[in-house]
């Protein structure tokens, strides 16, 4: 089984890399279902993949409640009658350094960054042990296999992340449920990421390094496409997808 037909929820696809993957994958014939907190975004992106042909469905999402997770799983299956991928994207990055102290931006990142794909995770993972398939698709970032200075608590909740997608790889594999992760690690993708930062002088470095680098987000989206695309006995598990001007 390829993308075509595959049952795919996605969080964070009102916009930015989600948006350009569920767009991708639609296109692909997989039925995209998808999650975030902007109706209208949604509403229009939903409208835009069936106008090109595509199959697609939505449901006001926000990850840091468990119960809208498995609100939208059980729309996935309710609508389209299973589930066969789940893609772990919604994510904010209010980067600023340490002893700054916005404690509330640290609470925020892991309530969304890490909670939010815990929920995403504890929502599929009955289906997916009961049926013996299934693949989890988790959006960590460069900063999640790296340490970047004003980073300190984004990358703690990439880091977090990609230690849970190996680990459920890990633990699947000697449990024998056949479910597949894979941990993205995007590095400058112009989206609208950099509108979650309210320290000053970060925005500013980060705006004027994206706007010198930054490469679209259907590149990331290539990449979603090619690990849902694989064989069921393939796991590819590690992406780093960088703009070729980012050193
Ligand atoms: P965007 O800001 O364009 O997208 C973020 C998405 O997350 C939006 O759809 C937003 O939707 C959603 N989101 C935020 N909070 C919540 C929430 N509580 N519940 C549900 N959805 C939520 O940025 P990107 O596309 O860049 O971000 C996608 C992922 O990529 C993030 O995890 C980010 O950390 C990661 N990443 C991005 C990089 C980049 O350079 N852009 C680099 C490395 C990683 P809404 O506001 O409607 O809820």
């Amino acid at each position: 089984m390829t993308v075509k037909n595959k049952v795919i929820v996605i969080t964070g696809a009102s916009s930015g890399i989600g948006e350009a993957s569920a767009k991708l994958l639609a296109q692909h014939g997989a039925k995209v279902v998808l999650g975030a907190r902007r109706e209208a975004r949604l509403q229009a992106i939903v409208k835009d993949i069936e106008a090109a042909g595509g199959t697609a469905a939505y449901q006001v999402t926000d990850v840091t409640k468990q119960a809208d997770v498995d609100g939208l799983v059980k729309l996935a299956q309710t609508k389209f009658g299973g589930l066969d991928v789940i893609f772990n994207n919604a994510g904010i990055m209010p980067s600023s350094p340490i002893s700054a102290l916005h404690t509330d931006e640290w609470d925020a990142m892991v309530d969304i960054n890490l909670k939010g794909v815990l929920h995403g995770v504890a929502a599929v993972m009955p289906i997916f042990t009961t049926q013996k398939h299934g693949q989890i698709i988790t959006t960590s970032s460069v900063a999640g296999i790296k340490s970047f200075a004003g980073a300190g608590v984004y990358g703690a909740t990439k880091f977090a992340v990609r230690n849970l997608m190996e680990v459920i790889r890990m633990e699947s594999a000697q449990e024998g449920t056949n479910i597949r992760t894979a941990s993205l690690y995007p590095a400058a993708i112009n989206t609208e990421l950099l509108h979650t930062i309210t320290d000053k002088e970060t925005k500013q470095g980060m705006d004027a390094f994206y706007k010198q680098v930054g490469i679209s987000p259907e590149a990331v989206a290539n990449v979603v496409n090619f690990a849902v695309d694989q064989p069921e006995d393939v796991n590819v598990n590690e992406f780093t997808i960088y703009p070729t001007k980012q050193a």
